[in-house]
């Protein structure tokens, strides 16, 4: 039998996004076979379960996925202001489709709209935000002095902004060219000559998206938008749609969405499906731990890749917090400040966004601190500032989040112990204090940072200290790791470990 989360049951039948499903088991209103449920990890066979939401059976409803080219002036958000029609009014289907990344009322284009809550929460989860392509008409000829600032990111009154690729058209795009005010008719019979400043299309791909973003980064540099249309989300491209018109996807669009979403890898084996007999199955959720410097990153990194799953170095997340505490000048050693901080802070770990040699792209409040999270005064700072309980509490948190939906690699120091505790494999990467400095000690030297080993030897040996003798989630092996001691390995070594250690694990696993 397939047990599956009840959360994901749920928003399989149409109740909502995942998170919202989470919401409605919390609040007692599901049954499972008569007994209410309110733990978010429970397991359910959607197949012979009977699962309930107040009191009604879940009749499995087909999964949509619809695209709407929506036109200006229609809501897609939740916030039903006086005045504005709801796409809802475009699209009318029997199934309880929501919204996948909203559009502002005044912008145009291309509308994800599905009941696929597991799809949906995974394309909008930020740290897997997907690129958006918009097409932005603007008034005035922005400079490229302008176009380098709003790629590198403007500072913004809810922070700076990611940063995102420009390009100024030369020509209107096809089928796009009509400037809001001709549609509008100002200036027609009888009204005075209005004399107009030209405009300029911009083609800009964004991997955030906040409210009204692109109006306000024009904006910001004197050019008011006066157009902005999605034309893609992902893979999925608006094409020839008309305005207030939509479609069901294609198979192969869902299937591409699908592949962006899940890294190439479908979400689930179906459990009704007889493939299920031949299909691999793989560990769900993989905890790798260890000490600086083990190779856990290295290693985490390459087996998300190979198995598609999603990668999440939690490590970049405590120098993320060290590094703004460091920017904002609070003192390491103020717990409640720094605590304040890691809860207050919205981080989002990227895949890279810019090809400048970064492993990941790390954005406090929107912030690009790729780099600062790598500098020897955060080495030192965030040892002592992971050490605090509230701080801990506040990524763990996080990452739990990130790991709801499966098929993901976590790398840490509590990663088997804490976070996951469940995780499906554990493994416990070591080496030797020597190894591990000379290693730390090539990496800088490979980035041009300047590097004496001895030095390198006593951070690393200060924070192995810190790190396992501190209170609160200590870094030790948890007892159902597999611990791989890489002191005379390569990293081609370990990986071929890991990669029988998988293989064993199916081979266990394997159900017939
Ligand atoms: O792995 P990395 O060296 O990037 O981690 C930086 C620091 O973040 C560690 O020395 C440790 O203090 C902290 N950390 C932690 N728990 C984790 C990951 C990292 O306390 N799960």
């Amino acid at each position: 039998m397939a047990e599956e989360r009840l959360q994901k049951i749920l928003a399989q039948a149409g109740l909502g996004s995942r998170r919202a499903c989470e919401t409605l088991i919390v609040a007692g209103r599901v049954t499972v076979d008569g007994r209410v449920v309110t733990e978010l990890g429970t397991q359910a066979d959607p197949a012979t379960a009977d699962v309930r939401v107040d009191g009604e059976p879940l009749h499995a409803q087909r999964l949509r996925y619809v695209m709407l080219h929506k036109p200006a002036g229609y809501l897609s958000g939740m916030d039903p202001r006086a005045g504005y029609p709801s796409w809802e009014e475009l699209v009318k289907v029997p199934e309880r489709l929501f919204v996948v990344g909203r559009l502002d009322h005044d912008s145009e284009g291309l509308l994800l709209l599905t009941n696929d809550g597991a799809l949906a929460q995974r394309l909008l989860h930020p740290k897997h935000e997907h690129p958006k392509i918009y097409l932005v008409q603007v008034e005035g000829v922005p400079n490229e002095r302008k176009i380098r600032r709003l790629q590198h990111g403007v500072m913004l009154d809810d922070g700076p902004t990611a940063p995102a690729k420009v390009e100024l058209l030369a020509t209107p795009p096809l089928g796009f060219g009509k400037p809001k005010s001709q549609q509008m008719g100002s200036g027609g019979p009888g009204e005075p000559p209005v004399r107009r400043r030209p405009t300029r299309w911009l083609k800009v791909t964004l991997y955030e998206g906040r409210k009204r973003q692109l109006r306000r980064m024009t904006a910001l540099l004197g050019h008011e938008a006066l157009r902005v249309i999605r034309i893609s989300i992902g893979p999925l491209a608006l094409g020839e749609l008309r305005p207030g018109k939509w479609r069901d996807l294609a198979p192969g669009e869902v299937r591409a969405l699908r592949d962006a979403a899940y890294g190439g890898h479908p979400p689930e084996l179906d459990a009704a499906s007889t493939e299920r007999k031949t299909k691999l199955l793989l560990p769900n959720t993989i905890a790798i731990d260890g000490p600086s410097a083990s190779g856990k990153s290295t290693i985490g990194a390459r087996l998300a890749k190979d198995l598609g799953y999603l990668y999440l170095d939690t490590g970049v997340m405590y120098r993320a917090v060290a590094a703004v505490v460091m920017a904002r000048g609070v003192s390491v050693s103020d717990e409640a400040a720094v605590t304040t901080l890691a809860e207050q802070v919205e981080l989002q770990v990227l895949p890279a966004t810019i090809a400048d040699g970064r492993d990941v792209t790390v954005l406090a409040d929107g912030a690009d601190i790729s780099w600062d999270i790598r500098k020897p005064a955060i080495e030192r700072a965030v040892s002592p500032v992971s050490a605090y309980r509230g701080v801990r509490q506040a990524m763990v948190l996080q990452q739990r989040r990130i790991a709801l939906d499966g098929r993901a690699v976590m790398v840490g120091r509590d990663i088997g112990t804490v976070v996951l505790p469940d995780a499906d494999l554990k493994i416990y990467l070591d080496a030797a204090l020597q190894v591990r400095a000379e290693r730390r000690y090539r990496e800088r030297l490979a980035r041009g940072e300047q590097a004496i080993l001895d030095q390198v030897l006593v951070e690393l040996r200060r924070r192995d200290e810190i790190d396992s003798q501190r209170q609160h989630s200590p870094l030790a092996a948890a007892p159902d790791a597999i611990v791989i001691d890489s002191t005379n390995l390569s990293i081609d070594e370990v990986m071929a470990f890991v990669r029988q250690l998988l293989q064993r694990w199916t081979q266990t696993h394997q159900r017939h």
